[in-house]
């Protein structure tokens, strides 16, 4: 660790403007670039994003475009302040932030923003002077009416730049990010946070959990129904349990249960916390059934529990039949959160979709306990960058 602390001055930077450390770049490039190929290959990233022409071998970085090889010529000569073009196939680095941002933006989403491939009458790539006016048109001219259209006031260059100017800021913080990239904590649900950052929001994160924790159909353990003592809980499965119920859920195997401590002991992820919010003792009951263990089975005989839990979590034998869960049950689900639930989707349609834990997203050999070291991790979980989030809130 320290060694490579003294080596930190040998960063890669990307077109987004974050700093990599080298030796990650090095580890990880034949799975980023499999990534980017992936991205590249969809059937709408497969045309150029300027001239329509097949087979793009070229992309703007920052437009989040691919492009015929011509066309990712042309962008070099609108200056890197409009595109920041770069080979796509395999000879230059792509960093996590670029991936991301070509996977929530590409050609697809382009032409919502700057229109359909199609040039004006008569101009062509040919022309390097008619061809950069239209390039010019079409990506700074239509994004100010994009701005426009989205933000309801007059859109000029100037809020353009604004635009540029948070983008700078939020490029800055994930340099900083960055730069501590090796010391990564990763959550239950195998997401990877920079340490700093679970630092500077440990006590946010704690409150939030504890806000959950508190509500009313949480102060009972999922699995036994003791009351008021639910310190613990499973996050995968969303259920907040008695002391008792977490540690028999240790005896499931974390396939089936990551039972984690709820009281400050532990770090608690966004993810995790969004999951807890999402998820919970109610709806568990919709899920799993109630927490009422078969007649004369009681947490002391830890042969017996565990069956009664596998019965319960796995094979599902105490879920409520269908029809008991129907809609007016629904309505009584707290309506926590926003995160997971957007409003306009069907109750009906979603329902198992939102209830059920994804078990098969989950990488199960992650370690529980914050304390635990997961530098450069091996198949690094999405590096969470506030740049990615910025776009993703443009919904672009
Ligand atoms: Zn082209
Ligand atoms: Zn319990």
């Amino acid at each position: 660790m320290s060694s490579k602390m003294t080596h930190k001055q040998e960063l890669w930077r990307s077109a987004l403007g974050t700093n990599y450390p080298k030796e990650y770049m090095e580890k990880n490039e034949q799975r980023l670039y499999s990534e980017l190929r992936d991205i590249r290959a969809l059937p709408e990233n497969r045309t150029c994003a300027d001239c329509g022409a097949k087979g793009t071998v070229w992309a703007s970085v920052n437009l989040g475009v691919f492009l015929c090889m011509t066309c990712g010529a042309h962008h070099r000569s609108l200056g890197t302040h409009i595109s920041k073009p770069k080979g796509a196939t395999g000879t230059y680095w792509w960093g996590e932030d670029e991936i991301a941002h070509m996977k929530s933006h590409g050609n697809a989403q382009a032409k919502m923003v700057y229109g359909e491939p199609m040039p004006p009458n008569g101009v062509t790539s040919d022309d390097p002077i008619k061809w950069k006016q239209y390039l010019t048109d079409k990506y700074v001219q239509k994004s100010i009416k994009f701005l426009e259209l989205h933000t309801q006031t007059p859109a000029t260059a100037e809020s353009c730049m604004d635009l540029q100017v948070t983008l700078t800021v939020l490029q800055n913080t994930t340099d900083v990010m960055a730069t501590q990239i090796q010391e990564m904590w990763r959550s239950a649900l195998g997401t990877n946070y920079p340490k700093e950052y679970m630092e500077k929001n440990e006590q946010r994160l704690y409150n939030e959990l504890l806000d959950i924790r508190d509500l009313p159909e949480n102060r009972t353990c999922a699995d036994c129904g003791t009351k008021g003592t639910v310190l613990w809980a499973s996050v995968n499965l969303g259920v907040f349990l008695c002391m008792t119920c977490g540690a028999h859920h240790r005896s499931l195997g974390t396939h089936i249960s990551k039972p984690k401590g709820a009281t400050g002991t532990y770090w608690w992820g966004e993810d995790e916390i969004a999951h807890m919010k999402s998820h919970g003792n109610a709806r568990a009951k919709l899920v799993y059934g109630e927490s009422e263990p078969p007649n004369g089975v009681t947490p002391d005989d830890p042969v017996k529990w565990k069956q009664y839990l596998t019965d319960k979590y796995v094979h599902k034998r105490y879920a409520p039949s269908p029809d008991k869960v129907a809609t007016p049950v629904l309505t009584k689900t707290p309506p926590s959160t926003p995160t997971n639930f957007s409003p306009q989707s069907s109750k009906n349609t979603k329902f198992t979709d939102v209830l059920m834990p994804d078990i098969s997203s989950i990488q199960f050999d992650s370690p529980r306990t914050p304390t635990v070291e997961s530098k450069n991790e091996k198949t690094g979980a999405p590096i969470v960058s506030p740049t990615q989030d910025f776009f993703a809130s443009f919904g672009l």
